[in-house]
């Protein structure tokens, strides 16, 4: 008999029983104890590719063979003890037609009256894609349990069902919102994703929204003429890419999570294979994306306030710490804040009701989060504000910005509630902050508040709270007396060569009737602290003119007229225009008037900013480095600066005497100064033997006390008429030989 031919039996049933095993799609064999081929199906001659009939009489290793087969088969005292009852195990095999394959073995041994073991019938089951799909589970299980990001873990379903699949692509997605979002397709271009993220789902929204929109698959299986695909047929999809073929991903409550999708290279369908790669890989995607889900919710716990939604405890010792770390210039300013008579919503409404309050402020102070501040909730009824690069001022101003963003009445529980908050507020300037006891001085300060009454802000310490008051009422006060109550006062400039008045500096002087007289270099800093600085330098230029030209008037000459500008001022490009209209207004020359900038401002000046200095250069004004040597810059440093005159700072003429060194320097500046026809000006001249030390020098212009101090507008007249007398060429030039 050589193959399993139907043949009348005395068993009714043995001849569909030999048929169905001839025609069975499994391969069957039986062998005699050499392991030659006794009888075998069709299925298995196929499996061989040969005919039937020449495999019988053949040993079976001409055939098929594996370590595992040869192992199992050849050890004949095995069948009876281990093998009684046969066995079935997968093992890898080849065969003539097939390299390498997976298959289920199934050998039952066949034994006569005696117990004596005649035969052996086999069965095989190709399992390959069984094995592949087992081994697609274990690996994304596998890497599902380990620490890979979620967009990883995509890379990884992507590329293991791309290896089982040639010639197949896979893209995955989430679905959010109604909306696609690409999560893996590492054989795309990334362009291709960014194609359509958050591209809504729908009815001929291509082929993945359409079927995350209908929650069942759908296949396209021509992408370049489906009219889904209008809209995104230009999106660079790999070359080649025909067909698609979308299963939407589903989440344990059957929400639409994501979508699974295969590219076919070649255009065509899935096949029975592919349907099962797919149903797997859809399971495993759906368990990644609930991992993920769980993921997310897990840090919202750990970092979020559930009630409020905004970060937690640890979460802000995690924001204040990488702060501190390297701290904003400025300083950080922190704000406790306690809802006022919290205790009683709680106790009157419910504590629903303090729930719902709770949320409606922190809502409302939400805002402040789109300014670069850092709102937190720490604890129950408390709420921390950190505000980086935030001066005392600025923590005042905020304070006051938070009073008035709850006044407003809340609605809670049927009831309109007017609420007030007691604000503590600590500030650190530099990188010793502590963050603990920072915000432990914020929260003393809001327990003294609130004991208090609240509806107030405190800063921790008196000298503090003074400081924050005093700047605060100081900056009231500066912003009204712009313009009225400032004034201008010049201190005169003289030329050491011939004792003649080279020019004036103006200096604002401003008396406040609560503060008294307020240093300029207090105000300066305040007024650019609270923005006023621009309107201060306006006012000055304006008023510097309007006093050139009333001197005119009189007949006296001054030259020039220094005006000192903050470097902000530089930002308004309507700056030079300001300028050129005022030597317009007052009919002044443009070298009756020079800008005074520090050499430090100078070396700090944008782009922008010198164009804007460069522009008013081209109109004839000059340009002064004032407080030159401070700044550790050199003249070389100010080159791309159009410098008309260079101001030698004060403190190198106050030791120039008594250091050899600082001597050798104003000796330098006044050479430079020369060689690159430079004005200079020795400035705090206090004493004689300053002055005829800068004469022997040939230094050409002198500024200090010992000359002049500031004088008033009008006094200026007499102090000319005065220092006629005081100074010549002559007297200037005995002091020096002195
Ligand atoms: P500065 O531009 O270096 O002005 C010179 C300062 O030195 C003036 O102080 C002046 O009164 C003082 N001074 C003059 N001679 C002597 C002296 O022989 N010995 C000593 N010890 N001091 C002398 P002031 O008026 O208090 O101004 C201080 C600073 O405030 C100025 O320094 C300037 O940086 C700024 N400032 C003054 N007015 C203005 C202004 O209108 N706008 C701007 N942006 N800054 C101004
Ligand atoms: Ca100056
Ligand atoms: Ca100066």
């Amino acid at each position: 008999m050589s193959s399993l031919t139907p043949e009348p039996q005395p068993h009714t049933n043995q001849p569909m029983l030999l048929m169905a095993a001839q025609y069975s799609h499994h391969p069957i064999f039986v062998l005699d104890l050499r392991h030659h081929l006794v009888q075998a199906n069709q299925a298995f001659a196929s499996l061989c590719c040969v005919a039937p009939e020449t495999l019988i009489g053949r040993p079976l290793s001409d055939f098929l063979n594996g370590p595992r087969l040869s192992a199992l088969l050849g050890n004949v005292e095995s069948w009876r003890s281990a093998y009684a009852q046969g066995f079935t195990e997968d093992m890898r095999v080849h065969s003539v037609a097939q390299p390498e394959c997976w298959v289920r073995v199934s050998v039952s041994p066949v034994w006569d009256h005696d117990g004596r073991l005649n035969n052996l019938v086999a069965v095989l089951a190709e399992v390959t894609e069984e094995r592949q799909l087992r081994r697609l589970e274990r690996d994304v299980l596998e890497a599902l349990n380990s620490k890979l990001s979620f967009a990883a873990l995509g890379d990884v379903l992507c590329h293991q069902i791309e290896s089982i699949t040639p010639g197949v692509l896979v893209s995955l997605n989430r679905v959010i919102d109604g909306r696609l979002w690409p999560w893996a397709a590492p054989s795309f271009d990334p362009a291709y994703g960014s194609g359509f993220a958050g591209a809504p789902i729908g009815e001929g929204k291509a082929t993945c929204g359409t079927s995350a929109y209908r929650g069942v698959p759908v296949m396209t299986e021509n992408i370049h003429t489906d009219p889904s695909w209008a809209a995104y047929r230009h999106l660079a999809l790999p070359p080649g890419c025909q067909a698609c073929w979308s299963y939407p991903v589903k989440l344990r409550d059957g929400a639409v999570a994501g979508t699974f999708a295969f590219y076919f290279q070649k255009g065509g369908k899935p096949d029975a294979k592919l349907e099962r790669v797919a149903q797997t890989s859809v399971h495993l995607c759906s368990l990644a994306i609930e991992r993920e889900e769980n993921q997310q919710r897990l840090n919202r716990l750990v970092q979020f306030d559930t009630l409020t939604g905004l970060p937690n405890r640890q979460a802000l010792y995690r924001y204040i710490d990488d702060l501190l770390s390297q701290p904003p210039p400025g300083g950080v300013a922190f704000f406790y804040l306690s809802i006022d008579r919290f205790k009683d919503i709680n106790n009157s409404l419910g504590h629903a009701a303090g729930d719902q309050t709770l949320v409606e402020i922190s809502n409302r102070l939400s805002a402040l989060q789109r300014e670069g501040l850092f709102l937190a909730r720490p604890e129950a009824n408390l709420i921390v504000l950190v505000a980086p690069a935030c001066s005392v001022h600025r923590a005042v101003q905020l304070a006051q910005q938070m009073q008035q963003m709850i006044k407003a009445p809340v609605e809670v529980a049927g009831f309109s509630l007017d609420l007030t908050l007691s604000i503590g507020v600590s500030h650190c300037s530099d990188a010793d902050g502590h963050r603990d006891t920072l915000l432990q001085n914020a929260k003393s300060a809001m327990d003294q508040i609130k004991a208090n009454g609240g509806a107030a802000y405190l800063f921790f310490s008196d000298g503090m709270n003074q400081l924050a008051r005093e700047r605060l009422l100081l900056g009231t006060a500066l912003r009204r007396a712009i313009p009225n109550a400032l004034r201008l006062v010049y201190q005169p400039q003289l030329r050491l060569d011939n004792a003649r008045l080279y020019g004036v500096e103006a200096l604002a002087r401003w008396h406040d009737p609560q503060f008294g007289q307020v240093s300029p270099d207090r105000f300066i800093t305040l007024a650019e602290e609270i923005g006023e600085v621009e309107a201060i330098g306006h006012w000055a230029l304006r008023e510097a003119c309007q006093q050139m030209h009333a001197w005119r008037e009189q007949g006296l000459c001054v030259p020039v007229v220094s005006v000192n500008l903050s470097p902000l001022s530089f930002r308004s490009r309507h700056l030079p225009g300001f300028v050129a209209g005022l030597l317009h207004e007052f009919n002044l020359q443009p070298q009756n008037l020079t800008i005074e900038i520090t050499e430090s401002a100078a070396l700090a000046l944008t782009a922008d900013m010198q164009d804007v200095v460069q522009a008013i250069h081209r109109l004839g004004v000059g340009l002064s480095i004032d407080d030159f040597g401070t700044g550790y810059s050199s003249l070389s440093n100010l080159a791309t600066l159009p410098v008309t005159e260079v101001k030698i700072d004060r403190s190198f003429i106050d030791q120039c005497l008594v250091q050899e060194r600082l001597k050798a320097l104003v000796l330098t500046v006044i050479g430079i100064g020369k060689n690159l026809h430079l004005a200079v000006v020795a400035e705090g001249v206090e004493t004689a033997e300053q002055c005829a030390l800068l004469v022997r020098y040939q230094c050409p212009v002198a500024q200090g006390y010992w000359l002049s101090h500031p004088l008033e507008a009008h006094d200026l007249a007499a102090w000319l008429n005065q220092s006629q007398t005081r100074f010549s060429a002559e007297s200037l030039g005995r002091l020096a030989a002195s």
